[in-house]
């Protein structure tokens, strides 16, 4: 069975989020673009055509996410959860959010990706080499040998490095290592769980 069929099937050929039975088209969650049903939902065209353009999104067609949060599909409460992000100075939106919990698992999918590509408000992601999000405390281990300069020591590739400190760059990290803080860039560093 393709793709879509089984789709189409979940879904009883309605649009996973708002239940509209008019064009229906097969969307892929980014960053993934694995034609696969897990990471894929029904969208009806107007749904797909606010998520392709956040900043037209009408939040009034938007509260059918207080019934298709729910939805037993990990991938359509991703997709929730990334809409509801978009509209989160909505305190509706809020509320949901707050009620929406994500297994550890599918909140980092979810925030992998972010609907809104061009929000200047928004600080950007710090992101390791796998493209995890950062955050401060998380634990990280470096995934090549690097010089670290002044300090006259090569820190070596495996390296753990405790309780990561965020910087202005989003590029960039501090932590500790070898009793020495330093500057890490995040692409050499991957996230340990
Ligand atoms: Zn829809």
């Amino acid at each position: 069975m393709s793709t879509e069929q089984t789709i189409l099937q979940r879904c009883d050929s309605k649009c996973e989020l708002c239940a509209s039975e008019q064009n229906l088209t097969v969307y892929h969650l980014p960053p993934d673009s694995e034609d696969s049903a897990d990471k894929s939902v029904l969208l009806c065209a107007t749904c797909d055509s606010q998520i392709a353009n956040p900043e037209t999104m009408d939040s009034h067609h938007w509260h059918c996410l207080s019934d298709s949060m729910w939805n037993p599909e990990p991938a359509v409460q991703v997709l929730a959860w990334r809409v509801l992000q978009c509209l989160a100075n909505e305190s509706w939106a809020q509320d949901l959010l707050d009620m929406l919990y994500l297994e550890p698992e599918l909140q980092s999918w979810a925030e992998a990706a972010s609907l809104s590509t061009n929000k200047e408000d928004e600080t950007e992601p710090t992101l390791d080499n796998n493209g995890t999000r950062l955050t401060a405390g998380d634990t990280v281990t470096l995934i090549k040998d690097l010089d670290v300069k002044g300090a006259g020591f090569t820190a070596k590739r495996g390296t753990v490095v405790k309780n990561i400190v965020l910087t202005d760059n989003p590029k960039h990290i501090e932590g500790r290592v070898n009793g020495v803080r330093i500057v890490l860039v995040a692409d050499y560093l991957k996230k340990i769980n």
